[in-house]
C-alpha cells in the first residue's frame, strides 16, 4: 500500500500504526469549534486568530496537512472560488441556465416517478422542482456571486449548505430530515453547472496539488474515487464511525474525520487544513506552531509504524504458544499486496461490491473472474474468502438497483444477500465467477447479512444450481468449496446453533452486528455516541456465536472493525476466537498485543468484561488490561518480538 510521509514544507500526510480505529473511547462528535491543548499555549497573532479546531469522529488514522479542497454534494472538487470582477455577468447567466436545467431535470424525475413508483414519490420531485425554481434561492445565489465575485458552484453550495445546516439543527426530526432534500437539489444544480448529469456516481478526485478534502458527506463510492496520492485526507460534516465510507478511507490509508457537523463559513475559504485521524480533530488555517507540531507527530508516527514492520514475519502467537490466524480485509484487488507484506494468513473478507460501485453497469462474469483471480493468484495458495455482493443501504450503484434508491429505511431494507436473492441473474453471474476462480486456489465463499435459515438455504440452492451448470459445461471448480455466513444480525447470532449445521464457517460482522443490536445507524453522526463494540449486548452475542461454532465445530472469525482494534484483541481471544480479519495496516498492532499476552490473561479479561453491565465498564476493563499488557512490552519487546522468527 502507498505510504505518504510528511515532506516539509508542503502538503503532507503520515499514518500511524494501526489501532486508532473507531473505538468507543472516541468522544461524542461536536459541531462546535474546540481548542486543542497546545493551541492554547500559542501566542495569538493575526494568523493564529483565524485558526479553528473542529471535533469529529476519527475513522481512519494518520495526519494529513495540505491545502483545502472543497468537494460538492457529488463528491467532486469545486472550481476555484474567486472570479475576476469582469466574469461576474457571465457567471450570473450560467447560474440562471443551470437553475432552469436542474428544474427541468426534477420535473422529468417527477414524471418518471409517477409512472414507475407512484404519486408519493413523484411528489418529492415536484417539491424539488419548486425549491429549485424558488426566486429566493436564485436571488440569494446571485447576490453572493455579484457581491463576492465567486463561482456559481460556490454560491449554490453556500446558500443551500446553509439551508441544509439550519434544517439539520432543528429539533423536529421531520423537518431535519428535509435537509436531505436540500442536499439533493444542490447535487442537481451542481450537476448542471458541471455540464450535465454524471455518467457514473463518482469520478476520480485527483487535484493537481495534493490537498485535504472537505465535504458535507461522501458515499463509499465517492470515497473510493479519491486518489490517495492526491487527496491526503478528508473531513466530512456527516457520517458515522463504522460507515463504509470510513472503511474505504482506512483501506486507501487516507486519514479521515467524519461527523463533524456543519463546517463554519470559514472552512470554504481556509488555505490549509490539518486532518488528525487519530484524535478526530480538524484544524482550519493552523498557525505555524501547530503545523510544526503536527509535522513532528506525523514523523514520529511514521517511524513507529516502520518499527512495527519487524513483526510482519513473526507468527501471531501468544506467550503460551496459542496461534491466532490474522487475515486481511480487502475492498480492492490492489490491497492484497498489503496483506502479503504484513504477513496475513489469508484474505478473510473480500468486499466484492466495490467492483460494482463507480460503474455504470454491473461487471460481467469475465470482469469479475479477472478481479478475483488477481487476488487469488496474488495470495499464492493462501485462503481467500470472497463475500458475495453487499450492495444497498449506503452502497448504491450508479445504475438502477431495484427499489433501493427510494427505500425509507435502507439499512433495514433490500440490501446485501436480500438484494442478491431478489436479483438472481446478477447473483448467478457473481457465483459463476467465484466458482470459476475457485479452481485457482483456496477460495471460499461467504454470504453477507443472513438473517434467516431460509435465506441461507435459498442462496445455497442457487450456488448448487450454478455449480451444476458449470459442471455440465465442463468448467473446472473447487468441488468442496467452503461456504460461510456472516453473522451480522442478532437473529443470526441467536440462531447460530442451527446455522452452524449448514455452513462451514461463521464470520462475525461486528460493524453491522453492533448497528442492529443497538438500533444505531452506523453512518449517522448524531447517534454515534451510542455505537459501541463494547456494549455488553454485543459481547454476549459474540460469545453465543463462538460457543455455537465450537459445539459443531466449525471455523469462526471476526471480520468487522472490532477484530482489528487492539483494544478488543484480548477480549476476543478470551472469548475463544482464534481468527481475526482486519484491514492490512492494522495487522502489526494486533499482532503486537497477541505476542505479549497469554491465554489465561485473555480469558480473565473476557470474564471480567462479561461481568460489566455497561459499555463504559467494558472499555475501562479493556483499556486497563491493554495498558498493563503493553507497559512491560516496551522493555521486553526484543525477547517477545524475537520469538518464532521465520526465515
Ligand atoms: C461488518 O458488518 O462487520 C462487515 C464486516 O461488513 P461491512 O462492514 O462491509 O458491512
Ligand atoms: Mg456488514
Amino acid at each position: 500500500m502507498r505510504r505518504r510521509v510528511a515532506p516539509a514544507p508542503g502538503p503532507s500526510t503520515a499514518r500511524p500504526p494501526a489501532g486508532a480505529g473507531a473505538g468507543p473511547s472516541r468522544g461524542r462528535p461536536r459541531s462546535v469549534p474546540v481548542q486543542v491543548p497546545w493551541a492554547r499555549t500559542v501566542r495569538r497573532t493575526a494568523k493564529s486568530r483565524s485558526m479553528q479546531t473542529l471535533r469529529g469522529i476519527a475513522v481512519s488514522p494518520g495526519v494529513a496537512i495540505g491545502p483545502a479542497l472543497v468537494l460538492d454534494a457529488r463528491g467532486r472538487a469545486l472550481p476555484p472560488r474567486n472570479l475576476a470582477a469582469a466574469a461576474v455577468p457571465a457567471e450570473l447567466e450560467r447560474l440562471d441556465a443551470a437553475l432552469g436545467a436542474a428544474c427541468r431535470d426534477a420535473e422529468a424525475a417527477e414524471v418518471d416517478a409517477r409512472g414507475r413508483l407512484g404519486p408519493q414519490y413523484a411528489d418529492i420531485f415536484a417539491a424539488h422542482a419548486r425549491m429549485i425554481a424558488d426566486v429566493a434561492l436564485r436571488d440569494e445565489a446571485r447576490a453572493r456571486i455579484g457581491r463576492d465575485a465567486i463561482a456559481a458552484e460556490h454560491a449554490v453550495a453556500e446558500v443551500l449548505g446553509g439551508y441544509a445546516a439550519r434544517l439539520e439543527g432543528l429539533a423536529d426530526s421531520h423537518l431535519a430530515a428535509r435537509a436531505a432534500d436540500v442536499r439533493d437539489i444542490e447535487r442537481r444544480i451542481l450537476e448542471r453547472l458541471g455540464g450535465g448529469p454524471d455518467a457514473a456516481a463518482a469520478a476520480a478526485v485527483a487535484p493537481a496539488v495534493p490537498s485535504v478534502a472537505l465535504a458535507h458527506d461522501l458515499s463509499p463510492s465517492q470515497a473510493a474515487g479519491l486518489d490517495p496520492s492526491r487527496v491526503l485526507g478528508f473531513a466530512t460534516e456527516a457520517g458515522g464511525r463504522a460507515s463504509h465510507t470510513a472503511i474505504v478511507a482506512a483501506a486507501l490509508e487516507i486519514p479521515a474525520v467524519v461527523g463533524i457537523g456543519p463546517f463554519p463559513e470559514s472552512a470554504r475559504r481556509c488555505r490549509t487544513v490539518i486532518v488528525d485521524g487519530d484524535e478526530g480533530l480538524v484544524v482550519l488555517d493552523p498557525d505555524a506552531a501547530t503545523r510544526a507540531r503536527y509535522r513532528r507527530a506525523a514523523a514520529e508516527r511514521a517511524a513507529r509504524f516502520a518499527g512495527l514492520a519487524r513483526l510482519d514475519r513473526l507468527p501471531a502467537e501468544t506467550r503460551d504458544g496459542a496461534r491466532v490466524g490474522l487475515w486481511g480485509n480487502i475492498e480492492f484487488p490492489a490491497e492484497v499486496a498489503g496483506c502479503r507484506d504484513r504477513g496475513a494468513e489469508g484474505v478473510g473478507l473480500y468486499r466484492t461490491e466495490f467492483l460494482y460501485l463507480n460503474a455504470d453497469r454491473p461487471p460481467t462474469e469475465d470482469e469479475q473472474v479477472a478481479a478475483y483471480a488477481a487476488v487469488v493468484r496474488s495470495m499464492a495458495g493462501r485462503p481467500v474468502v470472497i463475500r458475495t455482493l453487499d450492495l444497498g443501504a449506503d452502497k448504491l450503484t450508479a445504475y438502477p438497483q431495484g427499489a433501493v434508491e427510494v427505500e425509507r429505511n435502507p439499512f433495514l431494507g433490500l440490501r446485501s444477500l436480500r438484494l442478491s436473492l431478489r436479483e438472481p441473474a446478477v447473483f448467478r453471474t457473481q457465483l459463476r465467477a467465484i466458482l470459476r476462480v475457485s479452481a485457482l486456489g483456496d477460495v471460499r465463499v461467504m454470504f453477507p447479512l443472513v438473517s434467516t435459515l431460509g435465506e441461507l438455504r435459498r442462496a445455497r440452492a442457487i450456488l448448487d444450481e450454478v455449480a451444476a451448470g458449470l459442471d455440465a459445461e465442463g468448467i473446472p471448480r473447487r468441488a468442496d468449496l467452503p461456504v460461510g455466513v456472516m453473522v451480522e444480525v442478532p437473529a443470526a447470532a441467536i440462531m447460530a446453533d442451527e446455522l452452524s449445521k449448514e455452513v462451514d464457517f461463521f464470520s462475525i460482522g461486528t460493524n453491522d452486528l453492533i448497528q442492529y443490536t443497538l438500533a444505531v445507524d452506523r453512518t449517522n453522526e448524531t447517534v454515534a455516541d451510542l455505537y459501541s463494540a463494547a456494549d455488553p449486548a454485543v459481547l454476549r452475542l459474540i460469545a453465543m456465536v463462538v460457543a455455537a461454532a465450537g459445539r459443531r465445530p466449525i471455523g469462526v472469525n471476526v471480520c468487522g472493525s472490532m477484530g482489528g482494534e487492539p483494544l478488543y484483541t484480548m477480549l476476543l481471544l478470551g472469548l475463544g476466537l482464534r481468527q481475526l480479519s482486519m484491514p492490512p495496516h492494522q495487522l502489526p498492532e494486533v499482532k503486537r498485543v497477541i505476542r505479549v499476552i497469554d491465554l489465561e490473561q485473555a480469558r480473565a479479561v473476557a470474564a471480567e468484561a462479561l461481568r460489566q453491565d455497561t459499555a463504559e465498564g467494558v472499555v475501562r476493563v479493556l483499556r486497563g488490561a491493554l495498558d498493563r499488557a503493553l507497559a512491560p512490552a516496551a522493555t521486553a519487546t526484543p525477547a517477545a518480538e524475537g520469538r518464532g522468527a521465520s526465515a
